[in-house]
């Protein structure tokens, strides 16, 4: 294990920059899971991938080297490339999540006070509240009329677009506030976002909120009832960003899980002449718990395989039992990176994962006695090394801090249930969860060749 800088040539370096300007991009245009995941059917298309519905509907046979998705109510994705191999002999699968921690808009967000519009909000995701306060932020979503209409909403990302805030209180009249405690100084509720001053000409009450109201109807052709049947998601405003005088790092917003997801992506889409079938799935709900129709607890991948088994004319419901079993996964979330400011949570003796030293592998996830985790078999482990060294791709291994420090999980133990091989890796972090992320260019690159690696030599 070394610092992958150090390694690499002139070529590569500029190769690793190039790599990490493209996730930039796609990072900025991809801030939430609806789109993101309409930038990955673009791509997908693009490479050849068709819609399973289309297969379905024209009772189509699919053959090896076939390309498919199933889109799952436009916030989760599973793409296949089938391979020379019978399926039921396994898939080598991709997995991350393209949901991030954000505020959502409540289903009544418009009220005014004070002469003021805000819309009221409901975070989503384990925030540290305070961090949300007094930066620009965007909105995203959409907006669904009874007649069926989608009405796609994006403000705050354009030149000439307006932004939006949270106030938190001046520092002149905070004694009471700094007193508090971290998770307290701001709350929930307090998680106004500030939409609006003037108000409507002539309207004696509520005039500022009217006035709102006559815009969106005016610009955007919905009314206030109209929110009900609305998914709007607030998000910091601004592209992701370069960071560090040598331009080593990336600070952007939905780095968890969209640099797993981006990277997963790119080396599925390249994949060419496949042995055994790979597998590429982007989901939502991860942050939340995987619940729901669109998170990974969802029977909707199974569903998929068992469709695409079908069109291969081969529809047994024990074909795709053992297709599921057969199979290995990347579950591929971010880590915590070494933070050299906060040391003391870092797990020691090298097991904590650190920038620059390419994809990291956790074991094990999970709080205190390893709780709620998915532990790897030590048999996977040694073939991933052997892969992984196959291509030269910089990994290294860790956990998510010190014992007992704190914990989390992924989507990994949900796919574990069919008896497949699931290891967790990802890209180390700093500063995860906050409204800006910070990721090593490095990392990003290493991560997608290691994502390389793994489709083309896991057997
Ligand atoms: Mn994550
Ligand atoms: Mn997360």
């Amino acid at each position: 294990m070394s610092l992958a800088w150090q390694d690499y040539t002139e070529a590569q370096f500029q190769e690793v920059m190039d790599f990490a300007q493209e996730y930039m991009d796609f990072l900025s245009k991809g801030k939430t899971e609806r789109r993101f995941l309409k930038l990955a059917i673009e791509k997908a298309e693009a490479a050849g991938y068709r819609n399973i519905e289309e297969i379905i509907k024209n009772k189509e046979t699919l053959h090896p080297q076939d390309k498919v998705y199933m889109n799952q109510m436009n916030k989760s994705i599973a793409l296949m490339h089938i391979g020379n191999e019978p399926l039921e002999q396994g898939m080598n699968i991709l997995g991350a999540h393209i949901d991030s921690p954000r505020l959502d808009l409540k289903q009544h967000p418009l009220y005014e006070e004070g002469d003021l519009a805000f819309f009221d909000t409901h975070y989503y995701g384990g925030v540290k509240k305070y961090q949300w306060v007094t930066i620009p932020l965007a909105i995203y979503g959409v907006v669904v009329l009874k007649s069926g209409k989608v009405i796609d909403i994006e403000i705050g990302d354009k030149e000439d677009d307006p932004v939006f805030v949270i106030s938190d209180l001046l520092i002149h009249l905070a004694s009471k506030q700094m007193e508090k405690k971290a998770t307290t100084v701001i709350t929930g509720e307090s998680l106004n976002v500030t939409v609006g001053s003037i108000p409507l000409k002539g309207e004696k009450t509520q005039a500022v909120k009217a006035n709102i109201l006559a815009l969106l109807k005016d610009k955007y052709g919905f009314e206030e009832e109209d929110f009900i049947s609305a998914e709007l998601e607030v998000v910091p405003a601004g592209k992701a960003r370069s960071c560090g005088l040598d331009s080593s790092l990336i600070l952007g917003y939905g780095h968890d899980d969209k640099v797993c997801a981006y990277t997963s992506l790119q080396a599925m889409l390249e994949a060419k002449d496949l042995e055994r079938t790979a597998v590429c799935l982007l989901v939502d709900k991860e942050e939340v718990g995987s619940q729901g129709a669109t998170g990974m607890q969802s029977k909707f991948f199974e569903n998929f395989v068992a469709e695409v088994l079908y069109a291969m004319g081969e529809g047994q419901d024990i074909q795709c039992k053992r297709a599921m079993l057969h199979s290995a996964m990347l579950s591929s979330d971010v880590c915590a990176a070494h933070d050299p400011n906060y040391a003391d949570v870092s797990s020691p003796n090298d097991n904590m994962p650190k920038f620059g030293y390419g994809l990291a592998f956790n074991k094990y996830t999970g709080a205190r006695g390893k709780s709620g985790c998915n532990d790897a078999n030590a048999e996977y482990i040694a073939q991933l090394r052997a892969v992984m060294d196959q291509e030269n791709v910089h990994w290294q291994t860790g956990e998510l801090g010190k014992v007992d420090a704190g914990g989390g999980g992924t989507i990994a133990y949900i796919l574990a249930n069919y008896g497949m091989r699931v290891i967790d890796c990802g890209v180390p972090l700093h500063n995860m969860h906050a409204p800006h992320e910070i990721a090593s260019k490095a990392d990003v690159y290493e991560a997608y060749k290691g994502y390389k690696a793994f489709i083309k030599n896991m057997k």
